[in-house]
């Protein structure tokens, strides 16, 4: 299991909302999370 950087909430390695940054792999709980990374990802790595 992994933290959603964005909203705090543990989440599945199998989750299919991720995302690949600075070669790290994130992952979140819902398509908004994720959205809100890639939206500006520096701010929350
Ligand atoms: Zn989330």
């Amino acid at each position: 299991m992994v933290e959603d950087p964005i909203c705090g909430m543990t989440v599945d390695e199998s989750s299919r909302f991720t995302s690949i940054y600075q070669g790290r792999t994130y992952y979140f709980c819902s398509r908004s999370c994720k959205e809100d990374f890639d939206r500006n990802p520096g701010k929350y790595t």
